[in-house]
Formats: structure tokens, C-alpha cells, sequence
């Protein structure tokens, strides 16, 4: 667990998580011929800034926090992106989320291009007025350069819809208009999304319901296990259960609940806090190594990045390791599953749901006429469909695994903008 390791660890982890999407971004457009001029031009954001960011305290004292906003690439259009709140977040984990955004929106084909921001914070720490000054100062600090036609926020680790309120709020405040079109992830009376809040589980249902296909394996009865119990993990856990499969295994940042079953997923739910926490009102935990190692047939990461590891890799008991988190398993760990048979449905893909039913707010935002729940699960079915089958089918013709198959489908689409607007 990342949580229990020095500093030094974690930011050496997050440098190589920008060096290892560089490496398979170098890889994808080789195998896609385009020349290493494109690769110098999309190997790092175009833009990152770093702000910091005065916020006075309950008590009375002044703290200042670091923030980051990166664009990676806006050939596309606008870069879109979420914001997290996290002790952990560095200037270089910011800048591979944002290349990673790239690759998300040319996956589900969107029109925009990447962009990430974060602010080194911890929310579990802050009270609630402390986080209101906190979204509403980053919005003023990053004003000059986002905006509903250049650069969208939305949600990701700690962030949720109150919080892209607060920036909504205060960002139309600056601007002097209403501006829903400025972030997504908004509550649904501001403008908000049906299905926002269980998108990015649905997506990853869809790729875990295609792959097991392609696999032969049953959903129903299916044991499954889910590394992280917030968002994503959370939603996801309850649409496996409800479809009929067995979760046998469920985590937080504090440890792991283990019945071979399986777990009573909607107690658990209501049991949870805000932050996903729920473990520690048991005694008998299993720790996330255990968890990641059980016997089972689908494994969900739902939690951080670098989980699934060299060391670790060989252990893997799943028939298929569905990436819900953003960059779970490190590059040398993709080769040891791929090697040994396991079908890897990478984070890039698999957690595509959640920008393209942001794509659907800004969508909706733009011309002041908003869907119903069925229309937005409709189409983000067929694009997660279409997706996931572009990609499994680049993967076997081309004979690659299906991180490189999905990075070439996501970079295809910003190198060839990036041509044809002489950039390159
Ligand atoms: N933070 C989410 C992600 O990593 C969603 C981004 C968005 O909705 O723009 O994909």
C-alpha cells in the first residue's frame, strides 16, 4: 500500500509512472509510424502550472497548498480533465493523469485533449468551510487558463459534486455569467449529469462484462475482487453484486474484507464514509497485498496507482484484471500478466466512462437541453462497446497486449490533429 511507504518511495513511484506512459507512447506511435518529432511533442504536457494557494483556517491561521493544473495536448479541442485532493499528489504524477486524459478522450473518441489538475491537501484532515475556500481559491489562482471552451475540470480522487459546485460557483463569479459548461461532475440541479456519479463503474461493468466474454466466463456466480472501496470501487462493487456475480473481496487505504461467499456489498455501502472507508469497523481484515492475491476470477484495482508490481505480478490468481484506478499496474507487471495468459483491460480504457459521461454534461450544459438516465446509459454503452471491441481486436491482429492497443487508438486521433494543424 502506498500509504504505508516513505515519501522518497511515493515520488519516485509517480516519476516512473510519467517515464513508463512515455516508454508505451513512444511504442504506440512507432508502431503506428509516426516520426519521433510527434513523440517529442505529446511525450509531456504543453502546459503546467503550479500554484499556490493561501487559505485561511478555522482557527484563525493562514495555510498555503500547492496546486497544479496541466493541459496536455488541445490539438483535439479543449483539454478535460478532474482535479484531486491528496497528501500525495506531485507535479509529475499531474503530468502523466493528463497525458492519460489524452489517451482516455482518443480511446471513447471525445473532442477534447488531456489535462489533470491536483492540490496537495489532505480532505480527511479539513473541515468542510476549509474546503469551500480551498476549491473556491484554486479556481481563482488556475482562472486564466481554463474555461468551458479551453480547459473543463470535473472530479477524481477526494472531489466530488459539492466540490465542483463550489469551483462552478466561483468560477461563474469570475466570469460574470453562468458558466455550467466550465466543470462537470456538477450536483444535478446545477447542471449536472444523470449517471455522472456511477459513470466511470459503469464503463468499467461494460469492459468487465465484454472481456469476460471474450473469456467464457459466466458474470453470474463470477467471484470478484475490488481493491478500493471509494467512487468507482464503491458503484462497482454494487452493479457486480447486482448483476449476480460474487465479491469476495472488497478494500480501503486502511485494509481488506475477505469472504470466499461473498460480502454483503449493500451493508458495507451503508456502512462506508464519505471517504470509502469502511474496514476498520471489522477485526478480521486481510491486507491489500492479500486482497490483490486472492483466488478469484475478476480483479478490479479501483484505488492507486502502482498496486500490481513485479513483485506481486506472479501472484495473480485473476483470469482478468479489469484497471479501474488510474495506473495500477506498472509496465513490467503488464508484461508478467500478459505473459501469463491474463487478459488486462487497461485503466485508459476501462475508465473511460467517467469523461465520456462528463463529454455528455458539457454536451448537455452547451445546449440547455439535458437527457434522461436511460439516454445517457444508452450511449455510453455503445461507446464503451465500441471501444472495448476496437481495441481487443487491434490487440489480436496486431499481436500486442492491450495496453499498447489501447494507447495506440488513443494517440492516433490527437497526432493526426496535431499534423493537420501544422504542429508537427
Ligand atoms: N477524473 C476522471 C478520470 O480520471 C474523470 C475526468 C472527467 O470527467 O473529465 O477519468
Amino acid at each position: 500500500m502506498v500509504a504505508q511507504k516513505g515519501t522518497e518511495n511515493i515520488n519516485n513511484d509517480k516519476h516512473d509512472l510519467l517515464k513508463s506512459t512515455q516508454i508505451i507512447i513512444h511504442e504506440a506511435l512507432e508502431k503506428l509510424g509516426y516520426s519521433d518529432e510527434v513523440y517529442e511533442l505529446l511525450k509531456e504536457p504543453l502546459r503546467m502550472l503550479t500554484v499556490k494557494i493561501p487559505v485561511r483556517m478555522d482557527d484563525g491561521t493562514t495555510k498555503v497548498f500547492t496546486g497544479y493544473r496541466a493541459q496536455h495536448n488541445d490539438a483535439v479541442g479543449p483539454t478535460k480533465g478532474g482535479v484531486r485532493f491528496h497528501p500525495d499528489v506531485t507535479e509529475d504524477e499531474v503530468k502523466a493523469l493528463s497525458v492519460w486524459m489524452s489517451l482516455k478522450c482518443g480511446i471513447v473518441d471525445l473532442p477534447y485533449g488531456g489535462g489533470k489538475g491536483g492540490i496537495v491537501c489532505d480532505p480527511r484532515t479539513m473541515s468542510f468551510r476549509e474546503l469551500e475556500r480551498l476549491s473556491r481559491e484554486y479556481v481563482r489562482a488556475i482562472s486564466q487558463i481554463v474555461g468551458p471552451t479551453k480547459d473543463i475540470p470535473a472530479p477524481d480522487v477526494f472531489t466530488n459534486s459539492q466540490i465542483m459546485a463550489w469551483m462552478y460557483d466561483e468560477y461563474s463569479r469570475l466570469d460574470a455569467f453562468n458558466s455550467p459548461g466550465f466543470i462537470t461532475g456538477k450536483p444535478l440541479v446545477l447542471g449536472g449529469s444523470h449517471g455522472r456519479d456511477s459513470a466511470t463503474a459503469k464503463g468499467v461493468t461494460i469492459c468487465i462484462r465484454e472481456a469476460a466474454k471474450k473469456r467464457g466466463i459466466q458474470l453470474e456466480g463470477a467471484r470478484v475482487v475490488v481493491q478500493g472501496f471509494g467512487n468507482a470501487g464503491g458503484f462497482l462493487s454494487k452493479f457486480m453484486h447486482d448483476s449476480g456475480a460474487k465479491v469476495i473481496g472488497i478494500s480501503d487505504a486502511y485494509g481488506a474484507l475477505y469472504d470466499p461467499n461473498g460480502l454483503d456489498i449493500d451493508y458495507l455501502l451503508d456502512r462506508r464514509d464519505s471517504f470509502g472507508t469502511v474496514t476498520k469497523l471489522f477485526k478480521n481484515t486481510i491486507s491489500n497485498k492479500e486482497l490483490l492475491e486472492l483466488d478469484c476470477d475478476i480483479l478490479v484495482p479501483a484505488a492507486i496507482g502502482n498496486q500490481i508490481r513485479e513483485d506481486n505480478a506472479h501472484n495473480i490468481k485473476a483470469n482478468i484484471v479489469v484497471e479501474a484506478a488510474n495506473g495500477p499496474t506498472t509496465l513490467e507487471a503488464t508484461k508478467i500478466l500478459t505473459e501469463r495468459g491474463i487478459l488486462l483491460v487497461p485503466d485508459v480504457l476501462a475508465s473511460a466512462g467517467g469523461v465520456t459521461v462528463s463529454y455528455f454534461e458539457w454536451v448537455q450544459n452547451n445546449q440547455g437541453y439535458y437527457w434522461s438516465e436511460e439516454e445517457v446509459a444508452e450511449k455510453l454503452e455503445k461507446i464503451m462497446v465500441n471501444a472495448f471491441e476496437n481495441i481487443y481486436k487491434i490487440a489480436t491482429t496486431r499481436k500486442v497486449d492491450m495496453r499498447l492497443a489501447a494507447y495506440m487508438v488513443g494517440v492516433r486521433k490527437m497526432a493526426e490533429a496535431c499534423r493537420f494543424r501544422g504542429w508537427v
